[in-house]
């Protein structure tokens, strides 16, 4: 089939934390046609820059173009990221490509009738344990989870420590010994403050501290992976493409990958992390991986089994972009057995 038009689209989002890089540059939705009448949609990140760089950039590099098989999307991506190289990379550019390379995926599944998962060799799971993202820790018990993400403090005052102490306190007695408790100060964390935390959580057995300091401080982050041990470092959600991800294997920066599908670059992108990362032995978790873009592949690759979701978005529909997605059932989560991502664009957010 012959790509006939790309296009790109901010959704009135209602609900975008006020003040942050999100209430600015969220998520897009990128829309391609096939000459056959098929209509693929993709998720990427970056705002209305985003928009810009699809719509006038990639569109006239992406129209025209054949695509009948999942290498066909390999050499268009790689055709994009080429010709995007002067400007792009990293950021913005590439949260853009992982939305077209979305849809473009969504566009073969939906031409074939098969769901994603089905393009990238089928199911080796067929449903995928979900962890719980946020602070109300009896809420998420009681929805049948066994894994949480609190958000801890954000600096080593001792009143954060205290709080932090807390938090982990409360989640492995609500949860119990056998469940997953992580914690994520969002890069907030220097070195000398993950020491600290490290120590102080000690006894509370975390399974792993995430994003805790600048992403470019490799060498920091490998000797911290050492120190903290046996809480693993995770981090990878603000890295773009495999070139960001050999950076960080060189180094032995992390215990555990987390790409973003939506922001890395997309599936394609995602599958040749996925190599790098099995040359390594290091585990992939990917960021945001219980929507619906990170499940298809979670579920069809060798990605652990574990899914990141954020309860309080389905608790408020205001923001629901995408209908039909899937939510956990007891705990886990299960990709929709339909062609494409399975999901329906809510055009009224448009
Ligand atoms: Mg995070």
């Amino acid at each position: 089939m012959k790509i006939t038009e790309v296009s790109a689209v901010y959704p009135k989002w209602k609900r975008l934390p006020v003040g942050v890089w999100q209430s600015h540059f969220w998520q897009i939705v990128v829309r391609v046609k096939a000459d056959n009448g098929v209509v693929g949609y993709g998720y990427g990140g970056g705002g209305e820059p985003a928009c810009l760089v699809v719509n006038q950039h990639f569109r006239e590099l992406v129209v025209g173009n054949e695509i009948e098989t999942a290498d066909d999307i390999r050499v268009l991506w790689d055709r994009v990221y080429a010709l995007s190289l002067p400007y792009g990379r990293k950021g913005l550019p590439v949260m853009a490509l992982s939305g077209l390379d979305l849809a473009l995926w969504d566009l073969l599944g939906k031409a074939r009738g098969r769901p994603v998962y089905d393009l990238l060799g089928g199911l080796c799971k067929p449903k995928v344990r979900g962890y719980a993202t946020g602070g109300k820790l009896e809420q998420y018990r009681d929805m049948g989870y066994t894994a949480v993400k609190f958000p801890p403090g954000k600096s080593a005052s001792e009143a954060d420590v205290r709080y932090t102490v807390d938090m982990a306190r409360q989640a492995r007695s609500i949860f119990g010994d056998d469940a997953l408790i992580m914690t994520d100060p969002y890069m907030a964390w220097d070195f000398d403050t993950t020491k600290l935390m490290a120590d102080a959580l000690r006894e509370f057995n975390l399974y792993w501290f995430e994003d805790v300091t600048t992403p470019d401080y490799l060498e920091e982050q490998a000797a911290l992976r050492e120190i903290i041990h046996p809480i693993n470092l995770a981090g990878g959600e603000h890295e773009f493409t495999r070139f960001g991800f050999t950076q960080i294997a060189r180094a032995g920066a992390l215990d555990i990958w987390q790409p973003d599908v939506a922001w890395c670059g997309g599936i394609t992108e995602t599958l040749r992390i996925l190599d790098i990362a099995r040359e390594h032995n290091v585990p992939v978790v990917p960021h945001r991986g219980g929507e619906i873009w990170g499940l298809h592949i979670i579920a069809a690759t060798d990605c652990e089994d574990l899914a990141e979701t954020h309860p309080e978005r389905w608790e408020d529909s205001a923001d629901e972009l995408w209908l039909d997605e899937p939510q956990a059932v007891d705990g886990y989560l299960t990709p929709l057995d339909r062609p494409g991502f399975g999901v329906v664009l809510n055009e009224a957010m448009l």
